[in-house]
C-alpha cells in the first residue's frame, strides 16, 4: 500500500517570544485546523547565547499542553503547582497546563547550544479546567528501539513498533517520534488514518516517496494511507508527530486557548485576579 505522501512543505517564521529568545515557529495559528489537536511547535536552536539568555520568564497557560524536546542545553523549569526541572541533553518535559498555571522556563548556562522543540497539544473541552500536572524524563528514561537498518526511534508519546512512549493520552492519542536515520536506510511508522500528521527534519534531509523534505522544513502528511515511509540518502534526523483531531472550536488568546470568547474573558480575569494558584 502506498505511503502517506507530503501535502505541503513549510519553512516557519522567525519570531522571538519570552525575553528576547530567537526561534522559529514552524506550526502557526494557520495551521491549527489543519493539524488539529496541534497549536503550535516551536524550534529553538543556536550557539549564541544573546539568542536564548533572556529565557521565559514567568508566562500563564490555560487549555491545553505543553511538551519541550530538549535536543542540547539546559534550561530551569519552574510553576506555580509547585513543580521544578531541569531540562537537559535529550530530556522531555510534559506539562498540563488545565485550568492554569503560570511557569518560567530559564536558561542554565551562559555559553554554548541550546536547541530543541516545544510542542502544543490541544485539551478536549471536557479536559481544559482539569487540575495541572507535570513530569519531566531524562534522555535515559526515554524508550528507544533499533531497527533491522539500524533506524534509531525515540518513543516520547504514543507507541511505534510495540515500544511504549513516555506519554499516552486517551482523546487525543499523540505519537511523537525522533527518529535518526544512518544513510541509505528507511524508516515506517503506523499512523491512524484519522490523525492529522508532520515531519520536522532538523539535521539533514529526508524523502517521502517523491517529496525531498529539506533542513528545517516542516512537511504536512496526507491522511490518505495508515502508514508513512521515511527515506534517507544521508544521516538525517526528524521529529514525527501524529494525533487525533478533536474538531473543536478553537479561541486563542496568547497562552490561552480554549472553545469560546467567553471562556477567554475568563482566563483574562482569573489570571489577572490571581486564580491560577
Ligand atoms: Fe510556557
Amino acid at each position: 500500500m502506498n505511503s502517506r505522501h507530503i501535502e505541503q512543505l513549510i519553512e516557519g517564521i522567525a519570531t522571538s517570544d519570552g525575553a528576547g529568545v530567537k526561534l522559529t515557529r514552524i506550526l502557526t495559528g494557520k495551521l491549527q485546523q489543519r493539524l488539529d489537536p496541534f497549536l503550535m511547535l516551536d524550534a529553538f536552536g543556536s550557539n549564541e547565547a544573546s539568542d536564548y539568555i533572556g529565557g521565559f520568564p514567568n508566562h500563564p497557560h490555560r487549555g491545553f499542553e505543553t511538551v519541550t524536546y530538549m535536543l542540547s542545553g539546559r534550561m530551569r523549569h519552574h510553576d506555580s503547582a509547585g513543580n521544578e526541572g531541569l531540562l537537559e541533553n535529550g530530556s522531555v518535559q510534559w506539562m498540563t497546563a488545565g485550568r492554569g498555571v503560570i511557569h518560567s522556563e530559564m536558561p542554565e548556562q551562559e555559553e554554548g547550544v541550546m536547541e530543541g522543540f516545544q510542542l502544543w497539544l490541544n485539551l478536549p473541552s471536557t479536559e481544559k479546567m482539569t487540575n495541572p500536572w507535570y513530569q519531566d524524563f531524562a534522555s535515559d528514561k526515554v524508550p528507544q528501539y533499533l531497527t533491522g537498518q539500524g533506524v534509531l526511534v525515540r518513543v516520547i508519546a504514543g507507541s511505534s513498533d510495540g515500544t511504549q512512549g513516555l506519554v499516552t493520552r486517551k482523546t487525543t492519542e499523540p505519537l511523537f517520534l525522533d527518529v535518526h536515520l544512518p544513510a541509505h536506510t528507511n524508516f515506517s511508522a503506523q499512523i491512524p488514518l484519522s490523525h492529522n500528521a508532520f515531519i520536522y527534519v532538523y539535521r539533514g534531509e529526508v524523502w517521502v516517496g517523491e517529496t525531498l523534505i529539506p533542513l528545517r522544513r516542516m512537511g504536512i502528511l496526507s491522511n490518505t494511507a495508515q502508514h508513512v515511509t521515511l527515506r534517507a540518502t544521508s544521516d538525517a534526523r526528524l521529529i514525527l508527530i501524529a494525533g487525533k483531531p478533536l474538531n473543536e472550536a478553537i479561541v486563542q488568546y496568547g497562552p490561552f486557548v480554549m472553545n469560546t470568547q467567553e471562556e477567554i474573558h475568563q482566563a483574562l480575569d482569573d489570571f489577572r485576579n490571581g486564580r491560577f494558584i
